[in-house]
């Protein structure tokens, strides 16, 4: 029975990418997640519950489970961080309350959650949540429609084809100004005949749960307060936005916050210049979603991560 339930785990870590990892020594790993939801929709970024709980009994078991912070003052320290594994969520979504949250509980396990502010402020879902949800929920199969005055179609009979969609006009968003991006959306809704968002209600994390959390040993790092592109918005408005997301829920947890994950997080989301700035208002790490196995040589502002969702968002 016991090495059936092993077998189980190890294939669940198969399918998601995470039995690559090793235990060489003073490598370290940092896993990313965003939703923890009983199922995958295809178009949210969601580890389901059981896969969750699988993939913690495996940590647990094989690893040793600690804060990032942790991992960042024995670094400093000279201190050994092999076999060390961070766990860590992005954006603040409600699911690591409700669902996430109940499992690192039951098997004492640590994690950081890294908020972008304004989404817990305001209870509105980030806008690429919202874009994935427009490409899930119409029923359009064939849609043709203009960007940046040149014109572009799909095809949207299989939810690949619908999710693929989706991630094309993400690719145009993600260098867009503000304004053009909710403009474009409101076209978006209007052309995929999507009205009813009921489904995005509650989906973010509230002050209260975040401080019941962080009193119960969970930590909060800062994500911006809107979500940009920090490579593409300039330093200042980078400097704003970095800047007042830590103070934020320094204030709401009355506790300091001293980690940062950026926005997207691949290398094309965030540039050199943003370290100083991290640096200069007391961060100790940042970390990105490059996937990336850690040791002493890799930067503490450039962090590397699993994301075992990444492989499972479509499938
Ligand atoms: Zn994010």
């Amino acid at each position: 029975m016991r090495i059936h339930v092993k077998h189980a785990i190890k294939q669940a870590f198969v399918q998601t990418g995470i039995y690559r990892l090793n235990r060489i020594a003073n490598r370290f790993y940092i896993l990313t997640f965003h939703m923890v939801a009983a199922d995958s929709n295809g178009f949210f970024p969601i580890t389901s519950i059981r896969v969750f709980e699988k993939q913690i009994m495996h940590l647990v078991e094989n690893y040793n489970v600690v804060p990032l912070d942790e991992i960042v003052d024995r670094l400093k320290n000279g201190a050994s961080v092999r076999g060390r594994v961070a766990i860590t969520f992005d954006d603040g979504f409600r699911d690591n309350y409700e669902n996430a949250y109940p499992i690192l509980r039951k098997y004492n396990v640590p994690a950081t959650i890294f908020l972008a502010t304004q989404f817990i402020e305001t209870g509105a879902a980030p806008w690429f949540i919202k874009l994935r949800y427009i490409f899930m929920k119409t029923d359009k199969i064939d849609y043709r429609t203009s960007l940046n005055g040149k014109s572009i179609s799909f095809q949207m009979r299989t939810r690949e084809e619908r999710y693929g969609a989706s991630e094309a006009i993400m690719i145009y968003f993600k260098n867009c100004l503000d304004a053009e991006r909710v403009s474009v959306t409101d076209r978006l809704c209007e052309e995929l005949s999507v009205r009813d968002f009921g489904g995005l209600d509650n989906l973010m994390l509230n002050w209260s749960q975040v401080r019941e959390m962080s009193e119960q040993g969970i930590s909060f790092g800062a994500h911006t307060v809107s979500h940009p592109v920090l490579a593409t918005v300039p330093l200042d408005e980078a400097k704003r936005e970095i800047s007042e997301s830590k103070k934020k829920i320094e204030e709401r947890i009355g506790k300091p916050v001293s980690s940062f994950a950026y926005p997207f997080g691949k290398k094309a989301d965030y540039k050199p210049e943003i370290f100083p700035i991290l640096e200069k208002i007391q961060f100790k790490c940042a970390v990105t979603t490059e996937a990336g196995i850690n040791n002493y040589g890799t930067s503490l502002f450039e962090l590397n991560r699993f994301g075992p969702w990444e492989l499972r968002a479509i499938g």
